[in-house]
């Protein structure tokens, strides 16, 4: 394998929060790092929008909430404060024709379905609580739950029309995709390691509880600016990963990179996307025609107030009606000016990426105005933005696994193969889908790839003859003398810019 290029100790795919943790908790163990990001941007699935009159609103991922703590401590770590989501007045249920405002538990359902969901809701935690985080293929029910899809036994369990509404909408609002796509088992695994399902679901003590001051790409650019330009290679989208027992070498568009070790931090559907010679194990490889993004068109209204509020309502409402699955305030933390931010997803993406902008635009602010009424027909600014249409992230919120996929390939998504190893919140337990889980897989990927590094070095000395021999030549790639502490998330103690990176 020839070797020419920039000569670094590992080379990271993807600067999204994976990839940038993942690269800053590698330099802080003493390796040097290029992270190679196809976009010209910092982020991935988080983005900001800034409208004409500079308000800053979130068009990627924007919640956290409790247990969310490694992207908490993350946005800590790099001077990023989280402010809560507005969550006064009352809520609305769009069911069966009609919108219902409501604050308490009853989510503005009818009786005979809440009582329903409870049931249901009460069996799937229990479920839930059965999955392994980090392997859920090892639950005992594992084949059963893995051999029907969430839709199948939703169907069996829930029978009054807004029940099944309900874990319709709610599936479309967590997972950008319908309960028929993704399997039982893997509606288990995700909503256990959010916290479960009524976590994911809610916003006081829940995955909506909070959002980021400045929005949530604001974590990844200050992560970025540490790590600076020499680390950060933007525009160098990576097209082959070739590997030997001596190194990889990764060929991106402004070059070559030769590593000892590469991390691969992008959802599965993309890492499929990319060649890799010799061709990974065919386990990995039908992996990553089998984990699809899931569907979502996100759309920011900017009104010059939020006029909802003084309706008396939070600005957060579900429809079982509409083509919009869900809305929430998401005005900046000053409250003015408004922002409402509508979700069209799963299959009502799909449809609605086929009609014209400006038909789109009218569908959802129709489904506003029955909502919040006629004030949210004119807003100052309308943006949205299609996941699906985006080439590097090619759907959201994050990859579904539908029957079969957790049973028959599970340990590929995460298992190094020879000197690759992969990150992405697709491979997190905890927070698996979230930003927090994507920071969790970069910090699990570092240490995995400092421990295979030292082990390496260890065996390499190993190997050095006891006496002295004839003078060897230096490694191709040795560790500093005195590697840095590394730096838990937290302690603000990233690694200078452009650490140990060796053109050539
Ligand atoms: C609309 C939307 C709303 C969401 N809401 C929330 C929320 O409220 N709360 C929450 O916690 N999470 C939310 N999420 C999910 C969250 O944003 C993601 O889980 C998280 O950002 C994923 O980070 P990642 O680093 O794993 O992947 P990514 O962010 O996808 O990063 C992968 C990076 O790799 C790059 N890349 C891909 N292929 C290549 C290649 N071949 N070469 C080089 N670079 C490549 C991409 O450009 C990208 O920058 C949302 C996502 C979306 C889109």
């Amino acid at each position: 394998m020839p070797r020419e290029g920039v000569e670094v100790d590992v080379a990271v795919v993807g600067a999204g929060l994976a990839g940038l943790t993942a690269a800053w908790q590698l330099m802080s163990a003493g390796q040097s790092v290029i992270v190679l990001e196809a976009r010209d941007r910092v982020g991935g699935r988080v983005v900001n929008h800034t409208f004409a009159d500079g308000t800053v609103a979130d068009l990627g991922g924007q919640w956290v909430g409790p247990g969310q703590d490694r992207i908490l401590a993350l946005a800590e770590a790099h001077g990023v404060a989280t402010f809560p989501t507005h969550d006064d007045g009352e809520h609305l249920t769009a069911v069966g024709g009609k919108v219902v405002r409501y604050t308490d538990r009853t989510l503005g359902l009818p009786k005979a379905a809440l009582a329903e969901i409870g049931l249901a809701s009460a069996m799937l935690d229990r479920m839930a609580r059965a999955v392994p985080l980090e392997a859920p293929w090892k639950a005992d029910k594992a084949e059963r739950w893995d051999g029907e899809t969430f839709g199948s036994w939703i169907r069996r369990a829930v029978h009054s029309a807004a029940g099944r509404g309900f874990y319709q909408t709610a599936t479309e609002a967590v997972f950008a995709a319908e309960p028929d796509e993704i399997s039982l088992l893997h509606f288990l695994f995700y909503t256990a390691a959010g916290g479960g399902f009524e976590r994911l679901l809610a916003t006081a003590d829940g995955a909506q509880q909070d959002r980021f001051v400045g929005g949530a790409a604001t974590v990844a650019e200050r992560v970025a600016e540490v790590l600076g330009p020499t680390v950060l290679r933007l525009g160098c989208a990576v097209r082959r990963i070739e590997q030997d027992e001596g190194g990889v070498v990764v060929v991106h568009d402004g070059g070559v990179v030769v590593a000892r070790r590469a991390v691969v931090a992008v959802p599965p559907a993309l890492a499929g996307r990319i060649d890799y010679r010799p061709p990974l194990p065919g386990d990995r490889d039908q992996l990553t025609q089998q984990v699809p993004m899931g569907a979502v068109i996100k759309c920011l209204a900017r009104y010059d107030e939020p006029f909802w509020r003084a309706d008396g309502l939070s600005g957060q409402a579900a429809s079982m009606d509409h083509a919009v699955s869900v809305v929430f305030d998401s005005s900046p933390p000053e409250g003015t000016p408004g922002v409402l931010v509508a979700f069209l997803e799963g299959d009502h993406a799909r449809r609605a990426a086929r009609i014209a902008p400006s038909a789109r635009r009218a569908l959802v602010l129709e489904c506003l105005v029955d909502l919040f009424g006629d004030r949210a027909r004119a807003p100052a600014e309308w943006v949205e933005l299609d996941w699906c249409q985006e080439p590097w992230t090619r759907g959201c919120y994050g990859g579904h696994l539908a029957p079969g996929v957790w049973t028959r390939y599970g340990p590929s998504l995460r298992e190094p193969c020879g000197r690759i190893h992969w990150a992405g919140t697709e491979t997190a337990g905890v927070g698996n889908g979230y930003m927090d889980g994507a920071v969790r897989s970069g910090e699990r990927v570092a240490a995995e790839v400092t421990a295979a590094l030292a082990d390496e070095q260890a065996a390499a000395e190993a190997a050095l003859p006891t006496e002295p021999g004839p003078p060897t030549e230096p490694a191709p790639s040795t560790l500093p003398a005195e590697p840095a502490e590394p730096g838990p998330l937290g302690s603000g103690d990233g690694p200078g810019r452009g650490d140990g990176v060796r053109d050539p």
